[in-house]
């Protein structure tokens, strides 16, 4: 620990979606960031508000390589979040998920520093039990195209539990459900940069299914306070722990919703239904709400606004980055 109650903060995936948001409160709160991202899904524009600010420091590495630097603190983000950026090098994402925890956590044992892994909800795979709960184990097919990001993040999940027992490091364990919000990538195949783009520029919304299937939606802000109290909470409170929004929305009212506030006048496409898409995806937060205190509190019109208007600033900025 340095002087003070500064710390170094090490975020890996820092330059993504979560990351950047991550990064940008953690210099708010006064610490040192290093923001390390090997940029395969992020990307400069992220953190280019951050990179003068002298506390902050950009490093090109990919966490499948060993790194040495001395930190307090280590936030597990890097890994490729959308399926069809998972999918692209399925190997090289299990590698992430995997070689990068071992990577992360042999870093943690070393300067004894505290790791919080970005986990996720594709742990419980396609769902039997509604809402999941923390101690459910889950229904994941070990070798379908998700598999390598679902049984990646499950094996990560096993490494950090294992270097608690084992080693007694200090783990933080976060399953992340389905998060939004401005920065997201505008060609990530997600269902809410999709929608958004599509209705922005005109473009058929395409709706995977019947659109019955449901997703619940939290907002990056409520996303990331979840993620400092969870670190911050006493070395006891390891999780695994569920944070997202257990507000649920079909993927068709969602569409509906999207047309309506962008006043588009796309029309809504179906497409056939991906492999293992989950039917059926809402957190139970009660261990959250009651160990951290915490639960969401941008409501889902309120967090699509402020997408909604990101994206828009992003296509007038530069109309290439949909092409
Ligand atoms: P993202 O793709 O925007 O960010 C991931 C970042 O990791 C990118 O900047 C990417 O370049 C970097 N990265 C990928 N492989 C790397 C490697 N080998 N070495 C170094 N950097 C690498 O996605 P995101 O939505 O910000 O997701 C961040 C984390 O949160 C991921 O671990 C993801 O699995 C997890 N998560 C996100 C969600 C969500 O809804 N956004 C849900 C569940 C879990
Ligand atoms: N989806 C859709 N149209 C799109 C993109 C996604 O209907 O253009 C659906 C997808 O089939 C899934 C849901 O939206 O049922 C959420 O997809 P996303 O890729 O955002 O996340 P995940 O499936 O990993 O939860």
């Amino acid at each position: 620990m340095r002087l003070g109650t500064r710390k170094t903060c090490l975020v890996t995936g820092g330059a993504g979606f979560l990351g950047s948001h991550l990064c940008e409160r953690l210099l708010d709160a006064g610490h040192e960031v290093i923001c390390l991202d090997n940029f395969f899904t992020g990307t400069r524009r992220n953190v280019e508000h951050l990179v003068n600010n002298p506390r902050f420091e950009l490093k090109r590495h990919d966490v499948t390589f060993p790194l040495y630097v001395e930190v307090d603190e280590i936030y597990n983000f890097a890994c490729p979040a959308s399926p069809i950026h998972y999918q692209h090098d399925p190997v090289q994402t299990t590698k992430t998920s995997v070689h990068g925890a071992i990577n992360m956590l042999g870093l943690a044992k070393r300067v004894h520093a505290k790791i919080l892994q970005a986990s996720t909800s594709e742990v419980y795979g396609d769902p039997k039990v509604h809402p999941q709960k923390e101690d459910y184990w889950g229904h994941v097919n070990p070798n379908g195209f998700r598999s390598c990001y679902d049984e990646g993040k499950r094996c990560a999940e096993t490494l950090f539990f294992d270097y608690y027992r084992q080693h007694k490091l200090r783990i933080k364990v976060m399953r992340i459900f389905n998060t939004y919000g401005p920065r997201m990538h505008p060609n990530d195949g997600r269902v809410v940069s999709n929608f958004i783009v599509q209705a922005l520029t005109g473009q058929p919304i395409t709706l995977y299914g019947d659109g019955m299937q449901t997703r619940s939606f939290c907002y990056v802000d409520d996303l990331i306070e979840g993620a400092l109290r969870l670190m911050n909470a006493p070395d006891e409170v390891t999780g695994p722990m569920n944070i997202g929004n257990p507000v649920e929305s079909t993927i068709r009212e969602l569409a509906e919703r999207i047309v309506q506030m962008t006043g588009s006048k796309s029309r809504i496409e179906y497409r056939p239904l991906p492999q293992d898409d989950p039917m059926q995806r809402c957190p139970d937060i009660s261990l959250a709400a009651k160990t951290l205190d915490w639960g969401p509190k941008v409501k889902l019109e309120e967090g699509l606004g402020k997408t909604i208007a990101y994206f828009d600033r992003l296509l007038a900025e530069d109309p290439s980055i949909v092409a």
